[in-house]
């Protein structure tokens, strides 16, 4: 079979000869008791860059032992571009949202041979889910792999917003020490309202770690948790997320971009936060609008926004939230630590070894199967599609970018 898969840029220097840290702690199980990823065997170091195109995600030997062909690539946008050449006859497409490779319906149809799409990561909305079921193509994605770093980077952001950390260390870099500039913003999270949109891996993994910060916690989602973890949290329930904006000081958002999410942060949903309050986002750009979240924050509407994910991406140099006041924004970085690549390196391995076999796929890895959502994606996406747009695309690099629309 051919494999295309689109990875990120190396780093401008090359790859690293080495590593801060030697060895990667040992994680054997995720707290519901979902294994981790359990190929046959990795040819790679866990801990090494693997996300890049020189890491090729650790799949060459792998691949090309048993028979195969793996192209791997950067180039992934403009009309023609080497992904959209390679993808004509290419039978699994691989790529990560950090740096997706949009698979829409016109790339779909460009696809004879396409039997898999499968997410190097969590979220699979830069597929064409609609035009994937319509023409039988599977998506999985490797549920898990990265949930609890996204959730770390939620609490990151969190804290780092709300007791105004960028702004300190800006300060630090300019060589000044003005302690009021640099406190009159900063606040304690302790006794705020924090609410999450959705608590599935990522969301109630970020309520989990936020308890011991002494917050009154709320959730919106469209499963409700079971009684005990209610309980055992302390959470308040909401049935809409309107009704929980309105408490919050503080929200994330941890669900899918799907058709019900998209845009679900424009004015009129911001227009109804606490005055004041604070935006943490890593699940997609597109769920919130990008000009009503510049907006709010100019007038004060919302004290700071916080996130690694844009729409498109990569993001062009002059996107909005590059430069609005009180941001807190990363490229998209939470779910591709060192650490979460290992996992989902071994986790593509294993649904390409399960494919290869032609044994099932774990259901909880597959979010489209034979024409239809199931697993993950039946539980926690909806039909349609979400990739309109990403047509918008960023070409080339450095001064020289360009911003080219197709129609
Ligand atoms: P999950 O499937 O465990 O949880 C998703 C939750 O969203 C489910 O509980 C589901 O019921 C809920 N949900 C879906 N639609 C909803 C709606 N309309 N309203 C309210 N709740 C809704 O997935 P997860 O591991 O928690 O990941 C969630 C998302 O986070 C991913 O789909 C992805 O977009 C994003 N993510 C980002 C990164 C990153 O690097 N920034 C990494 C991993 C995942």
């Amino acid at each position: 079979m051919k494999v295309l898969c689109i990875l990120y840029d190396d780093p401008k220097g090359g790859m690293p000869s080495s590593y801060p840290v030697e060895n990667l702690p040992k994680i054997e199980k995720y707290p519901d008791g979902q294994t981790l990823p359990t190929p046959k065997g990795i040819d790679f170091n866990p801990g090494e860059l693997l996300g890049c195109v020189s890491g090729e995600l650790g799949l060459r030997k792998f691949l090309e032992d048993a028979g195969h062909t793996l192209v791997v690539t950067n180039d992934k946008d403009a009309p023609g571009c080497v992904a959209e050449k390679e993808l004509v006859d290419a039978d699994v497409v691989i790529s990560q949202p950090f740096f997706p490779f949009y698979l829409t319906k016109e790339r779909i149809a460009m696809a004879k041979n396409l039997k898999m799409a499968i997410t190097a990561g969590i979220g699979s909305d830069h597929v064409d889910l609609q035009a994937a079921m319509d023409n039988k193509i599977d998506v999985m994605e490797v549920t898990f792999c990265n949930s609890r770093s996204v959730a770390e980077h939620i609490v990151m952001m969190i804290l780092s917003l709300v007791r105004d950390y960028h702004n300190q260390y800006r300060i630090i870099n300019e060589g000044g020490w003005n302690i009021a500039d640099a406190v009159q913003r900063s606040y304690d999270l302790e006794g705020m309202h924090v609410g999450t949109v959705a608590a599935g891996r990522i969301g109630l993994d970020a309520l989990r770690k936020l308890k011991h910060f002494d917050v009154h916690m709320h959730y919106f989602d469209r499963h409700r948790l079971p009684e005990s973890v209610e309980k055992e949290l302390n959470l308040t329930f909401h049935d809409s997320v309107e009704s929980m904006v309105a408490v919050c000081d503080v929200v994330t958002i941890n669900c899918p971009l799907h058709p019900e999410t998209e845009n679900l942060f424009d004015d009129e949903m911001i227009g109804k936060m606490k005055k004041g309050a604070y935006i943490v986002n890593t699940a997609r750009g597109k769920i919130c609008n990008r000009d009503a979240i510049a907006r709010a924050l100019e007038s004060g509407q919302l004290s700071g926004y916080a996130g690694d994910v844009w729409f498109p991406q990569p993001a062009p140099n002059d996107h909005v939230w590059r430069t609005m006041p009180n941001h807190g924004m990363t490229p998209h970085t939470s779910g591709t630590s060192l650490s979460a690549q290992a996992r989902y390196a071994a986790g593509v391995r294993e649904i390409l070894e399960c494919l290869f076999a032609g044994e099932d796929q774990r259901t909880e890895y597959t979010i489209v199967k034979d024409g239809a959502l199931a697993g993950t994606g039946a539980h926690s996406y909806s039909e349609g599609s979400a990739t309109s747009g990403s047509d918008q695309i960023t070409f080339g690099s450095g001064p020289f970018q360009a911003i080219i629309t197709t129609d």
